[in-house]
């Protein structure tokens, strides 16, 4: 399945920044409260210019009408306060791919489209959530279509509370089994073909994605590499998560206690 580049959305730092933060696929939800503590931490104490939520910060995401009150209503707060502290921009992930300019102006943080080509120190890269590109996964495929649909969004967020987390629920069910009967391989990662022509199609070199929580470095094909982003959970043994960190030296992966110290 051929998946051509979306028309990129286009970031360019500001020639004064020293440092931009990503992080993506921390699955915040009540019941991991040190992932969400230490996302706070580093919120709140980073010393980067900016950070980009590259998807999947929240585990689920049924409106932002939901929002204004329990966990989502902490996370909101969190956003705030640091958004008072440094820019910080929201990609949507396929877990909160409802996360609404309501919720997010509301917090003082910016939208990111997915993908987008970044400008920093003197360096281009491409950074998409990464769903998008897991090609091989037909059935993920036609969902993510379904449920990106305008008419879709407007039909679910017109539905009671109660029947979206319903929906929610059941949705996250069929696509655990759906995972449930495939090989690993199959459907977890971004196909690397369609990487290689997002990347050329806009003369870049370097992919950052998440979504596939199987953080590292890869070279592949004619000189592109791609940083995977770790996914968080400092709730589980070992506790698990990084920052990756852009600087004029580049890209590195730091523990979020390194990347900002109590
Ligand atoms: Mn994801």
């Amino acid at each position: 399945m051929s998946a051509p580049l979306p028309r990129p959305q286009r970031f360019t730092a500001p020639a004064d920044w020293q440092a931009i933060d990503f992080l993506s696929d921390l699955h915040l939800d009540e019941r991991h409260p040190r992932t969400f503590e230490a996302w706070r931490h580093h919120l709140l104490n980073t010393p980067a210019d900016a950070v980009i939520l590259a998807g999947d910060i929240f585990e689920v995401w049924i409106g932002d009408d939901a929002a204004t009150q329990g966990f989502a209503k902490h996370c909101a707060d969190v956003l705030r306060q640091a958004a008072a502290l440094r820019p910080l921009a929201f990609m949507s992930g396929n877990r909160d791919f409802l996360v609404g300019e309501a919720f997010l102006s509301s917090a003082g943080v910016t939208r990111l489209e997915d993908p987008a080509v970044m400008e920093a120190f003197g360096q281009r890269l491409l950074l998409t959530h990464g769903d998008a590109l897991c090609t091989s996964d037909l059935p993920y495929q036609r969902f993510r279509a379904m449920v990106r649909d305008p008419a879709w969004q407007a039909d679910f967020l017109a539905r009671p509370l109660q029947e979206r987390a319903a929906i929610a629920r059941q949705l996250r069910t069929a696509s655990e089994a759906n995972k449930a009967g495939q090989a690993m391989s199959d459907w977890t990662d971004v196909n690397l073909e369609a990487a290689s022509r997002w990347l050329q199609a806009e003369g870049l070199r370097v992919l950052v994605h998440g979504h596939t929580h199987r953080p590292g470095r890869q070279e592949w094909g004619d000189g592109f590499t791609r940083e995977v982003l770790s996914d968080w959970d400092f709730d589980a043994l070992p506790p698990r998560g990084e920052v990756l960190r852009w600087t004029e030296q580049g890209l590195r992966r730091l523990l979020p206690r390194e990347a900002s110290p109590p």
